[in-house]
């Protein structure tokens, strides 16, 4: 190299002490990156190739307005991710608001009175407790008269193989399995165990309907949850397949029939997927879902090495350094307020859009503490953007994720460690460490 690269790095003001601990793990860290970048290429070529064969072209990215009919470009996307899911049909939309809406969206069209829903995964993520009534809300599947069960996993994360069987009956219709951890410390399931679970459940019931969150994990893997016997996928495109450029959306992938529910539901019975203008939203759509893959690997990799900084320091981590990934956030457990800030306000100052504010915890609605958040996004609430969270309250764990190019990753998590260092929350000896990583 014809330049100093720790020059560029004194100027973002990270030290020469914290500049060689971060390449030092960076360096033991090659072959890991070499793996996610083999998934990321399988996956770019997945991508293009379900573009090419659904013909995608210019006339695709400008978009409709009004009732939307004969939308080409929406209509060829929705093929385009029916390809790349492998399933009969996918509805991808704008008029989706979020992760949580289409997963609203796929419960309540594939689920009538009298029904049943199960999570024999434990209790789904926080927002959908709303949405199947487990706290009250208007509109609620229980309102509906959807009934719910819930099978948790056994303490070492395994499934309740056993508890799962007594669980199914005759009136259960569809099962939903949450592929990431979300900001639980289970693990993430890899796709290889959800088929595991899904051929299990199918066994005892063939029609009942299998249907995955699949926030977070998409293209963590070069196999989805659809390749292995998943009726319906579910995710945000403000998440992992919106590879950072879509600016709003989600998308449902599965059996015709599903999908045909969902988009009578979502327009009206008798219009379905017929209407829906695109708007604008194609253009990202398009791009973003063909970023996704490398997106993908570099909020992985900047997930890796965090895990390998705080585990070298001490920090428990979820998952930790060496274990395989099927989502990108990462878990850092500080055990003090104090901690969970700088870390947040580290994040924060290597942000390209508003690096200059400094998160501090509030009282935000619906948590039973204060919660710090630090985001500097090119869209608003997107967590595939460098951010993260975290409750103030024992154990005092942020929840990491994101990171569109692996650099910013990097310099992001560089920053954190340099404000740890500076409050004097971590003392330890950078070249002891060094020194028993070299042996
Ligand atoms: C983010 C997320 C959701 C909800 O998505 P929103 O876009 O925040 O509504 C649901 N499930 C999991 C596992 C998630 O990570």
């Amino acid at each position: 190299m014809d330049f100093a690269k720790e020059e560029i790095y004194e100027k973002m003001g990270i030290s020469r002490e914290v500049y060689d601990f971060s390449e030092k793990i960076w360096n033991s860290l090659k072959e890991r990156f070499e793996q996610i970048d083999a998934v990321s290429e399988y996956n770019q070529l997945k991508v293009i190739g379900a573009m090419q064969k659904n013909k995608v072209s210019e006339a695709c990215l400008l978009g409709t307005t009004g009732y939307g009919y004969n939308d080409l470009g929406r209509d060829t996307l929705e093929a385009v991710y029916a390809d790349i899911f492998h399933t009969e049909d996918a509805l991808v939309r704008p008029q989706i608001t979020c992760g949580t809406h289409a997963l609203a969206l796929a419960l309540m069209s594939n689920l009538r009175p009298g029904d049943e829903l199960l999570s024999p995964v434990g209790k789904p993520y926080d927002t959908l407790e709303e949405v199947i009534g487990i706290r009250d809300s208007k509109g609620s599947l229980k309102e509906y008269g959807i009934s719910y069960k819930q099978v948790d996993l056994l303490p070492d994360g395994g499934f309740d193989f056993e508890g799962i069987k007594n669980a199914i009956n005759e009136k259960t219709k569809l099962v939903t399995i949450q592929r990431s951890k979300g900001y639980q410390t289970r693990p993430t399931l890899s796709v290889a165990r959800i088929g595991e679970l899904i051929s299990y459940i199918k066994n005892i019931k063939p029609d009942v309907i299998c249907m995955v969150d699949n926030c977070y994990g998409e293209f963590t893997e070069t196999r989805e949850p659809s390749d292995v016997g998943a009726d319906l996928v579910v995710g945000s495109l403000i998440k992992n397949p919106g590879g950072g450029l879509a600016p709003i959306g989600g998308y449902l992938a599965g059996k015709k029939e599903c999908i045909e529910n969902a988009a009578y539901r979502l327009t009206s019975p008798g219009l379905g997927k017929e209407v829906g203008a695109s708007l604008q939203a194609l253009n990202p759509f398009y791009q973003g879902l063909f970023l996704a893959p490398s997106v993908t690997a570099n909020a992985l990799k900047s997930a890796v090495f965090a895990a390998n900084i705080y585990e070298k320091l001490g920090f428990f981590v979820v998952p930790d350094g060496k274990e395989s990934r099927h989502d990108i956030i990462q878990a850092v457990t500080f055990g003090t307020p104090e901690g969970v800030i700088a870390f947040c306000q580290g994040i924060q100052q290597a942000a390209a859009v508003d690096g200059h504010v400094t998160p501090e915890p509030w009282d935000m609605p619906g948590y039973d503490s204060p919660v710090i958040m630090a985001a500097g996004a090119f869209v608003s609430g997107s967590s595939i953007e460098l951010s993260a969270d975290g409750p103030i309250k024992p154990p005092y764990a942020v929840y990491f994720q994101g990171g569109l190019t692996w650099q910013h990753g990097k310099f992001g998590i560089m920053k954190t460690l340099q404000k740890l260092v500076e409050k004097g929350i971590t003392a330890a000896d950078f070249s002891k460490i060094l020194e028993e990583i070299e042996e």
